[in-house]
């Protein structure tokens, strides 16, 4: 067995905190397990009864005769130590804690819970909890509903785990309402011993489950969940609501299930973390229905083009603008296929995509017209829409077009524009039947994750390449800014690290004074950029730090002259005005096009690489895009992809693109560099110039920042 299986397969049950009470959570709890026909033993244990609900009861697990595999405890708070011995003394190997009062409440809970996990390990035994509302497995050899939930979840093939305990059972529950199954419910409560990754892993190999279903609040360790999750992605979709967008969201998160968030650039690097993994990400449990319908009851599409076959026209165009929006294609059907439907249909019809027969189809035209295009090769995915006809009953056509799923293995989604009760009815009439809605838009949104799903999981992993690099020269480089109790590199120091790293940076020469720049650029081309350096000195340009398109010597002695008054007035702190600025006399690079590289610190996350358009274009449009290092050759290319301006990089107006995959390579350089200098805090190059020719890219400006030690 392993280990988790005796959580979650477990041969025999101690309910201890069982109880007699009516509404008590260790009677309902005692109740469900025997109510849902558990296949196990189940043992109350409860020292002041004989026997709860006609079950002989034990004073103490280590008194139960015969092994346990799984102890669920409801005892209060300060009993939960003693128990976890006992059970320890036992040989029980999992535990399902229910009590709560730990880390989420608090200082004295924190305590008490690191304990409880202290002690869980050193017994060898894994836990849930605490603080969980409990789990269900609906295999029929185990059948165990170790919640105290009212109602249970139909069968099916989801593993469903929730952050939230009560939120999770109210979407079992609602779930029904969907015809949704589960294989497993899992409320993890505070997550103290067994966490989103163990249950991901768990289920990785499940037979049972096919789609994983995770509501959560927190990450627990998301540098952890990363290659975890894109490895089980490639084999079964991940879908996660994660809530707490925004700040306020966050803090009511934080202080629910004790889960430390952090507070700034969260969902920047969540939403980064789940793009690099294929996880889905929802914002409402109304789309995770949605989903989650569309996902479970089909196959995934082999591509991007849905027919749509109607008996009305409107929500046919709602239908078809959502798919064009969300990136689906409605395309032409096949020549035969047009003949076919113009045999079939009366001449009013249109026998376009969508196909929109008219208001009277019967069962038998929906069924003939709904084969003809899943039998299309032009078709990928197929849309059923009826807005229920009079004469006509919508169980019925939907019946019909049931009996195609066993024979075609495209995606059929059904969308009936009906009152509740007929959805009621299809429930319990015929439970397990193919994803209806009731209206255009959620369908096609659920196609079309189904469909960038797909293409997540057929593209190659992509790899993450070490380059040959000067880490050592770089960290004496830091070690030498350090010594002199300094954080923020100055330009030059920041280029030469850039420089260790492989990425190319403009010729230039440093000089100590405005007497010694023309003499230092004597081996530069004209013209010539003159920069002034000091190491307060971030925002150079605003204070006149910076002078381009220098012709001649002369000017260059001039302006140096002038930029070192300038510079001294407008700095903020008069007195290290007397300080000796330096100089940096650079090539002037013409014609390039600039971008930025950079990072973002996420307290949780750590650095991410961030990559967009440079010069006002950072500001103003904000058009960036950021990823969790490292990085793999598919990430970097794709960052350059997802940008906005990702047109003005392929030149618009004739004019050539740029060298592409040596910017990919740039950025996996840069990559590289946080995953090798964790002492950068912050750094971005602002611009990064690049060219058709490669040759050409280099930086001219880059600011480091290196992070107070501690
Ligand atoms: P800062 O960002 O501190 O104000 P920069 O060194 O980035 O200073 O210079 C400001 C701008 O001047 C850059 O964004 C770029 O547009 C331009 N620039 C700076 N150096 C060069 C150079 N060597 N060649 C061409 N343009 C440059
Ligand atoms: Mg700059």
């Amino acid at each position: 067995m392993r280990s988790l299986d005796y959580i979650f397969k477990p041969r025999s049950i101690a309910v201890v905190g069982a109880s007699r009470r009516i509404g008590s959570i260790g009677r309902e709890i005692l109740h469900n397990l025997v109510e849902y026909d558990y296949r196990g033993k189940v043992f109350p244990v409860n020292p002041k009864a004989d026997f709860i609900l006609s079950i002989k009861a034990f004073p103490t697990v280590s008194s139960i005769p015969d092994p346990v595999d799984l102890a669920i405890i409801v005892v209060p708070r300060d009993q939960v130590l003693g128990v976890v011995d006992d059970c320890g003394k036992k040989g029980v190997k999992g535990l399902l804690v229910i009590t709560a009062g730990f880390s989420e409440t608090g200082e004295e809970g924190r305590r008490i819970e690191q304990e409880l996990d202290e002690r869980v390990e050193r017994y060898g035994m894994r836990m849930i909890g605490p603080n969980s509302m409990g789990i269900i497995n609906t295999e029929i050899a185990v059948h165990m509903d170790g919640t105290f939930a009212p109602t249970l979840p139909l069968v099916g093939r989801i593993g469903f785990l929730s952050q939230s305990g009560a939120l999770g059972i109210a979407i079992l529950n609602m779930a029904r309402q969907h015809d949704i199954g589960f294989s497993f419910f899992v409320s993890l409560g505070n997550k103290a011993n067994v966490s989103n990754n163990d249950l991901l892993e768990y289920w990785e190999d499940d037979a049972q489950t096919d789609l994983i279903l995770m509501y959560l609040e927190s990450f627990g360790n998301p540098r952890r969940f990363m290659p975890i999750a894109r490895r089980i992605s490639k084999r079964k979709p991940i879908v996660v609501v994660k809530s707490g967008r925004t700040l306020a969201g966050a803090l009511a998160v934080s202080s629910h299930t004790g889960a430390l968030v952090s507070r700034q650039g969260m969902d920047i690097a969540i939403d980064a973390l789940l793009e690099q993994t294929g996880v889905i990400r929802l914002n409402t449990v109304e789309e995770m229905f949605d989903l989650t319908l569309g996902f479970s009851k089909n196959p995934l599409p082999r591509g991007d083009r849905v027919g749509i076959l109607t008996n009305a026209g409107g929500p046919a165009i709602l239908a078809t603008d959502a798919a064009i929006n969300l990136g689906l294609k409605v395309p032409r059907l096949s020549e035969r296929t047009r003949a076919e439907l113009r045999h079939l249909l009366p001449v009013e019809a249109a026998i376009q995509n969508p196909v929109d027969m008219t208001p009277k189809p019967d069962r038998s035209k929906y069924e003939a017209c709904a084969r003809l295009l899943l039998e299309d090769d032009e078709i990928d995915s197929l849309l059923v829409i009826s807005v229920p006809p009079i004469m006509v009953s919508a169980m019925d056509i939907i019946m019909g077009i049931e009996g195609l799923r066993r024979e075609f293995s495209k995606p059929i989604l059904a969308v009936v524009m009906a009152p509740e009760d007929f959805f009621e009815e299809l429930n319990e009439k015929y439970p397990g039947h193919m994803a209806i809605y009731r209206f255009p838009e959620p369908a096609v949104r659920a196609l079309a994750a189904m469909e960038h799903y797909r293409r997540w999981r057929d593209k190659p992993l992509g790899s993450v390449n070490l380059f040959p690099v000067q880490t050592r020269a770089a960290e004496d480089l830091l070690e030498a800014v350090r010594r002199e109790k300094r954080s923020q590199l100055t330009t030059p120091e920041a280029l030469r690290l850039l420089e260790c790293y492989g990425i190319p940076v403009a010729h230039s020469v440093v000089a100590a004074s405005a007497g010694e720049v023309v003499d230092a650029a004597k081996g530069l081309r004209y013209p010539v950029v003159l920069k002034a350096i000091a190491p307060d000195l971030v925002h150079k340009t605003e204070a006149g730090g910076v002078v381009t398109d220098i012709r001649t010597p002369e000017e260059l002695g001039a302006a140096a002259l002038d930029m070192g008054e300038t510079v001294s007035r407008t700095r903020p702190d008069r007195t290290s005005s007397s300080a000796p600025l330096g100089f940096l006399v650079q090539e002037f690079v013409r014609g390039g096009r600039e971008v930025i590289i950079g990072m973002l610190q996420d307290p949780s996350f750590g650095p991410l690489v961030m990559f967009g358009l440079g010069g006002i274009y950072v500001e103003t449009l904000r058009d960036v895009v950021f990823r969790v290092p490292p990085l793999t050759d598919l990430d970097a290319q794709e960052m350059i992809l997802q940008i906005r301006g990702f047109r003005l990089l392929e030149g618009v107006r004739g004019e050539p693109p740029i060298d592409l995959q040596a910017l990919a390579e740039v950025l996996q350089r840069f990559s590289q560099m946080l995953q090798e200098l964790p002492e950068v805090a912050e750094i971005d190059i602002n611009p990064f110039l690049v060219f058709p020719d490669a040759q050409n890219f280099c930086a001219v400006d880059a600011r480091v920042r290196l992070a107070e030690e501690s």
